[in-house]
């Protein structure tokens, strides 16, 4: 019996990832890093650091240093908070998802990668009541990020839940692949440029298009799995 939505965030909740991707881009830039549109959407759900080592490998054929880790990303997360403030946007879609999981009685729980300060007060401002501060899995809370299963794994502790009690929604192939590992069933909303393939092969159980269309499906997705 299903007793729980685990959300992925950026992408799922928010319509954020552009904001991500010209954040990521423009600080990359600035270090000599090249980097595609493509590139952020495939790496997405990854932590900063691990992001910032794969480009530094593809780029200089080495990891990045700590410091240079921890620089690189302070700037990107503050180019990103300076985007979303001109216009943080929930994605379209996803209050009525919420709307319907809690009139199903299910617990809410975020699993993100994201290292956002304040998230909390982000999410009761655009998500009002939908959310216990108990509940959120961030950057901080894990030591491996997606698609490492830790994330997930730390969102079924939280709720105090079993892998088959819980469905995950995601939109990232390497969040897909996070909570397949965890044992979760996985719901994929391809909101992104990517291929729905892309997201059939890290291992979605089922794919809808958008946030509205989930919205129209939730019933009859918890009610048979
Ligand atoms: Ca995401």
């Amino acid at each position: 019996m299903i007793k729980a939505i685990l959300f992925d965030m950026d992408g799922v909740l928010y319509d954020s990832m552009r904001s991500h991707v010209q954040a990521w881009q423009e600080t990359m830039s600035a270090v000599g890093v090249e980097s595609s549109l493509e590139d952020f959407y495939l790496f997405e759900g990854r932590t900063g650091h691990s992001t910032i080592d794969i480009l530094f490998q593809r780029a200089f054929g080495k990891d990045a240093t700590l410091e240079e880790k921890k620089n690189i990303y302070a700037r990107k997360a503050q180019r990103f908070v300076e985007l979303e403030q001109a216009e943080s946007t929930p994605m379209p879609g996803s209050l009525e998802v919420l709307k319907k999981t809690k009139a199903l009685g299910l617990q809410r729980i975020i699993v993100t990668g994201s290292g956002q300060h304040f998230l909390f007060e982000k999410l009761h401002k655009d998500f009002p009541g939908y959310f216990d501060k108990s509940k959120i899995v961030t950057a901080y809370d894990v030591n491996n990020g997606k698609p490492h299963p830790e994330p997930y794994l730390k969102g079924l502790e939280k709720g105090n839940l079993f892998p088959n009690e819980a469905i995950v929604i995601e939109n990232a192939p390497l969040g897909i692949k996070a909570a397949r590992t965890a044992g979760i069933f996985t719901v994929a909303v391809n909101t992104g440029p990517l291929l729905d393939a892309v997201l059939w092969d890290a291992g979605a159980n089922v794919l809808f298009p958008s946030m509205p269309v989930l919205a129209e499906n939730i019933e009859k997705l918890i009610n048979q799995p």
